[in-house]
């Protein structure tokens, strides 16, 4: 049986992201508190259509579409509606770190040389310093209102985000943040797409494929956190 827990959740391979998410919980089946070897269930919604008028769907937890001749027949075949990704292992951290910037200031997120996010902030009062090194970890965006829509509860910092972040701000890419323009969520560019900016983005978290920004960016949310926030990187 698959279990629902506290979790972030990310594929090992994909040029698009989802880590402005809507709940805090993954539901998969996971050997051990971290590692890259989850299978997470899909998470299939209505995405408009295939360019042959073919209804479509997006999974937001494997970051592809459905609704082909294959994944029509496998639909048949198994009596289940499943991405052709479902069995592909995916990185996980479970129980995660869940950052309050509202309880810290002086906060910094670093890409360590050994791939750990190095988060490192001080407290309000006496100053005390949180140190945390980890390979994911969540920002509580409750804390955060206007940053990103109010049915976001937390931005989720995964290693493709982070590795993508990073070399794209290495690069010297023009980066921004664009959100989608039918749910509102923020886009997430990885891989190649990460450096080799572009006008048109597809969204991770509905699937809508046509939100253009106004000049060819590398689009991602840890740019809007690093505006208006914190030093990330
Ligand atoms: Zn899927
Ligand atoms: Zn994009
Ligand atoms: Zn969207």
């Amino acid at each position: 049986m698959p279990l629902t827990l506290p979790g972030i959740c990310w594929p090992l391979q994909a040029s698009t992201g989802h880590l402005a998410v809507t709940t805090a919980h993954i539901t998969g089946h996971f050997r051990a508190g971290a590692g890259e070897d989850a299978i997470v269930l899909c998470d299939l919604l209505p995405a408009g259509k295939f360019r042959n008028g073919a209804a479509r769907h997006w999974c937001r937890t494997h970051q592809c579409y459905w609704g082909t001749q294959a994944d029509l027949a496998d639909r048949q075949a198994s009596q289940q509606m499943r991405c052709r990704q479902h069995a592909s292992p995916m990185g996980y951290v479970l129980y995660p770190v869940l950052f309050d910037p509202s309880q810290f200031h002086a906060t910094t997120l670093r890409l360590g040389p050994d791939g750990l996010l190095q988060l490192r902030a001080r407290t309000g009062d006496g100053g005390t310093l949180l140190a945390r090194n980890a390979a994911a970890l969540a920002i509580d965006c409750r804390a955060l209102p206007g940053l990103f829509p109010p049915d976001i509860v937390q931005l989720n910092i995964t290693p493709p985000a982070a590795q993508a972040y990073a070399a794209a701000l290495q690069a010297a890419m023009p980066m921004d943040c664009s959100d989608c323009a039918r749910c509102g969520h923020p886009h997430l560019d990885l891989g190649s797409f990460a450096l080799a900016p572009h006008r048109r983005h597809s969204c991770g978290h509905c699937g809508h494929d046509a939100s253009h920004s106004a000049t060819p960016i590398v689009s991602t949310p840890l740019w809007r956190l690093r505006r208006h926030y914190t030093q990330c990187f």
